[in-house]
């Protein structure tokens, strides 16, 4: 057996791991990395960049379909656009290729040594890992814990047949004829909104009472009234029940808000309900760390309840976003350097629908909720130039500040609208930066642009917007 013993050891290869054991390298940390599949983990395979390269196939056909019945632009084009989503999902692989031998290469550099396999603990700093080549013991004075998360699955809807998690939806060859989507979440309304646009009949059953409840209602409802108006059919307080076959019809049986049970067509059935930290499995519980609920339980350090043992990303905690993860991964690698650090950021939350959503900070219900007096102000795109000249002006998208009443210091920015993806940077940096209202109104914006919505949103907030 080949032993290994290590200064840091990271588990698993995703967007936090990889960046952990980079950073480590850099800082001339002995590191071993240990992952199971491949580099890149599930945003980089299986998550982020899958989705975004499908959600733009999708946008692209669709601009190419609405161009082919006249549009309004004065493009023609002869007849309906085909899409061969085996060609699509093969220009997407490529891209995951790419990036996921750019990993093994950036951790190269980094002097990380990359161990193939799965790790499984005997106790909180030993692991052996089965690789092609044989058993690997590794033994480490720091381990950083980043095995990621996996889909829930639901009882009544066990994967497999046609019932489907993101991972499958991201590789299908062919577009399902009907698509019945279960969770209107992040995950079924991005995946959904591009299955749509590319021919398919698209149904979503969710157990609330609205779409996206993890923004507020104002910030969905361009959203809504997109899928409304694109024919996706929603069904809210909806319970789904299970796969069911009448005669030769295949369905989701559900049973409605009216507590009525209807079997709605679907080829396949896509469950997106949420996920949940890969915590089984492994010999995590042989590690004595303390939990919090599913979650690995960590400090502002994300340090566990072991000495010498981190724990990261998705597998402590919402929100399960890859940029997050990757900012715990670095911090955890300069305090093992000894450096002093503590995760107490903003994290933006970006959702790629039918107009794009992103919120910063708080809404205006959450600084309600702690107590802080705010003043919030909205522009909206329909009386910005730019968003007009790129179709974006009548999606009922706008700009929101929120700010303390008090001293004017922003405390959330949120955005629907086309585009409005990119803006997310521009407004975590205003809020790191501790801006005031008075800061945003008192910049120069590039004319013609989206920002300018941004600028007139605090002017708007100050009570002097001019385009409005
Ligand atoms: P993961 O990326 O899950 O990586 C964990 C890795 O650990 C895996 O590669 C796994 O194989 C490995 N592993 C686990 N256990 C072991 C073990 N015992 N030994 C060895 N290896 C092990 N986030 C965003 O910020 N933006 C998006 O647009 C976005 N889109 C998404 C779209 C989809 C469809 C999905 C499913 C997720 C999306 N996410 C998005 C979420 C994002 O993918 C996750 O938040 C992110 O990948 C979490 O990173 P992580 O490093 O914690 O874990
Ligand atoms: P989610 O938490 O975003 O949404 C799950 C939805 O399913 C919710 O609306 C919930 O009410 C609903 N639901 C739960 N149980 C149900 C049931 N039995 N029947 C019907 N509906 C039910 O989860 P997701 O869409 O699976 O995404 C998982 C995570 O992945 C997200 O929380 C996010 O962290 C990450 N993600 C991020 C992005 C992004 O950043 N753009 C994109 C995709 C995924």
């Amino acid at each position: 057996m080949d032993r290994i013993s290590t200064k840091v050891l990271v588990v698993g290869g995703g967007p936090g791991g990889y960046v952990a054991a980079i950073r480590a390298g850099q800082l001339g940390l002995e590191t071993t990395l240990v992952e199971a599949d491949r580099l890149g983990g599930t945003c980089l395979v299986r998550g982020c960049i899958p989705s975004k390269a499908l959600i733009h196939v999708a946008d692209r056909f669709a601009s190419m379909t609405e161009a082919s019945h006249g549009g309004g632009l004065g493009i023609r084009l002869p007849g309906p656009p085909s899409l061969d989503l085996g060609e699509a999902i093969g220009w997407k692989d490529g891209i995951v290729d790419k990036l996921s031998g750019g990993v093994g290469a950036l951790l190269r550099r980094a002097k990380v040594r990359v161990v193939q396999g799965t790790a499984v603990f005997s106790d909180a700093k030993n692991c052996t890992v089965e690789t092609r080549e044989g058993t690997v013991a590794i033994s480490a004075e720091n381990v950083i814990l980043a095995s990621g998360s996996v889909p829930v699955e639901l009882p009544s809807l066990p994967y497999g047949g046609p019932v489907i998690s993101s991972t499958e939806a991201l590789a299908l060859q062919e577009i399902p004829k009907r698509l019945v989507v279960v969770g209107a979440g992040y995950i079924g309304l991005e995946l959904g909104t591009a299955f749509h646009k590319m021919g398919a009949e698209v149904t979503v059953v969710e157990a609330r009472d609205r779409i996206l409840p993890i923004y507020d209602e104002q910030l969905t409802q361009p959203v809504q009234r997109w899928l409304d108006k694109a024919g996706v059919r929603i069904h809210l307080n909806a319970l789904a029940l299970g796969v069911e076959s009448r005669g030769n019809e295949q369905g989701l049986k559900v049973r409605t808000a009216e507590g009525e049970e209807i079997l709605l067509p679907a080829d396949r059935v896509l469950v997106t309900v949420g996920r949940r930290p890969r915590t089984e499995g492994w010999g995590l519980e042989r590690m004595a760390v303390d939990m919090a609920g599913p979650f690995v339980k960590v400090d502002e350090q994300c340090r566990t309840s072991t000495r010498g043992v981190y724990a990261i990303g998705d597998l402590v905690g919402e929100p399960m976003l890859a940029h997050k993860a990757s900012a715990q991964g670095e911090m955890v690698a300069e305090l093992i350097a000894g450096k002093q650090r503590r995760f107490e950021h903003h994290i933006p939350s970006v959702c790629f629908t039918e107009p794009e959503i992103v919120s910063v900070g708080l809404m205006p219900a959450e600084a309600e909720k702690q107590g802080i007096p705010t003043k919030v102000g909205v522009f909206p795109f329909s009386a910005n130039g730019r968003a007009m000249t790129l179709e974006a002006g009548d999606g009922g998208g706008f700009v929101r500040m929120v700010a303390r009443a008090d001293t004017h210091r922003l405390v959330g920015i949120q955005a629907v609208g086309a585009h409005v993806s990119e803006m997310s940077n521009q407004f975590v940096h205003m809020l790191e930066m501790g801006s005031v209202l008075e800061d945003v109104a008192g910049t120069v914006f590039f004319h013609p642009s989206l920002g300018e919505a941004v600028h007139e949103a605090a002017l708007r907030t100050l009570g002097h917007a001019l385009h409005i």
